[in-house]
């Protein structure tokens, strides 16, 4: 079988699921999961998986917050987006005489992502020409083979060749500050257009780097609905997106070592509903190398199921990221405290870690007594 075909068979007989910016966001999230790589790379639904297995994801927005971001998003885009451009002239220095205004949306679905790459090879064409904004352009991004089709909120091309990814959000700023994660999975997803953007340019012949990696973040500003807008660099997102995307084009390298047969089929019956026994899916997510981090509960449709495995193994990757890379190489909790207080010996390559380790419990042991 080659890697397509194996990828088909691990996810069965359901076709394969589209991927959304979100998804696509949630790839760099965490990109050392070999579970998560598979599936995405099957296009398996992981949110099917988590429900039949007993553990639904938490997250999904609430009908009360789609309304607010909504309603927000409506405000901003009022008027041939008013409201934003006010913003993007301070920001940008976007010349709001001569800034004209695009609607992909009125062509006709079918006809928006020809009509958004005719606009925008037009734009990068004419690299002086005054700032235009795009409402609704489709975008799209290859992934695993699968094309994804993306909707920025809106793209600004400025005076001076540059376009920008704008990004509308409905998370408050307050005093200056947002929710750090709320940013960050925002930067995330605005990464996933500018990679799009920029793939688009260069498919046109035009230069890639005439999209910016500064994203502009659009939010209500202290509880009031009277929007904010802010340039935020998305270099990092980008970087760990591209690797990630990369990795998904080796799938390859991770099927090495699975069982030929090995699949996440749920067997859905004449009703749709799956058949597969549960301990059976379970089993077979179970042979795939899972990284959990506390993060995957924002980001990840399979985070209960992955957090009860690692709470099982007592695996150090409970305790977060940044322990588990302090850690390096101490997989569990029950190790680490082995090593902590000496009822373990190091196993090469582990010396300097559990020195370390023995350092902070005995300085644990000092502040105690
Ligand atoms: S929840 Fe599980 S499958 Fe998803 S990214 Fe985290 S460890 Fe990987």
């Amino acid at each position: 079988m080659n890697t397509q075909q194996r990828l088909d068979a691990l996810r069965g007989a359901t076709p394969p699921r589209p991927h959304d910016a979100r998804a696509i966001a949630a790839l760099a999230a965490n990109p050392g999961c070999t579970r998560r790589a598979l599936m995405d790379g099957a296009g398996a639904d992981k949110d099917a998986a988590a429900r039949h297995l007993g553990f639904p994801a938490p997250f999904g927005q609430s009908p009360f917050a789609i309304t607010r971001g909504n309603v927000f998003e409506s405000l901003v885009k009022a008027d041939g987006c008013a409201e934003l451009l006010r913003m993007l002239r301070e920001l940008l220095g976007l010349p709001i005489a001569e800034v004209a205004y695009h609607d992909v949306e009125n062509v006709g679905a079918h006809l928006r992502h020809a009509h958004t790459r005719a606009l925008i090879d037009r734009a990068a064409r004419d690299a002086q020409d005054a700032g235009t904004l795009y409402d609704h352009p489709l975008l799209t991004l290859r992934i695993a083979g699968h094309t994804a089709y993306l909707e920025p909120d809106v793209v600004a091309f400025q005076l001076g060749g540059r376009f920008h990814i704008v990004e509308i959000k409905s998370f408050a700023v307050i005093d200056g500050q947002a929710d750090p994660a709320a940013v960050a999975a925002a930067a995330r997803q605005a990464a996933v257009y500018v990679l799009a953007l920029r793939t688009l340019l260069e498919e046109l012949g035009h230069d890639p780097l005439q999209v910016s990696h500064d994203v502009v973040l659009v939010c209500p500003e202290n509880f009031a609905n009277r929007p904010v807008a802010t340039l935020v660099d998305v270099r990092k997102q980008l970087a760990v997106l591209r690797r990630q995307l990369t990795r998904m084009t080796t799938l390859d390298r991770l099927l090495e070592g699975l069982p030929d047969d090995l699949t996440f089929d749920l067997l859905p019956g004449e009703d749709g509903r799956p058949t597969r026994p549960v301990a059976e899916l379970a089993d077979a997510l179970r042979r795939t190398t899972a990284r959990y981090a506390p993060d995957c509960l924002s980001t990840c449709d399979l985070c209960f199921f992955c957090r009860d495995e690692a709470r099982q193994e007592g695996a150090s990757d409970l305790l977060g990221r940044q322990v588990r890379d302090e850690l390096g190489g101490v997989g569990s909790v029950a190790e680490a405290l082995g090593l902590a207080d000496g009822a373990r010996d190091p196993a090469a390559g582990q010396e300097e870690i559990a020195r370390l380790l023995r350092n902070a419990e005995r300085l644990r042991r000092e502040c105690l007594t």
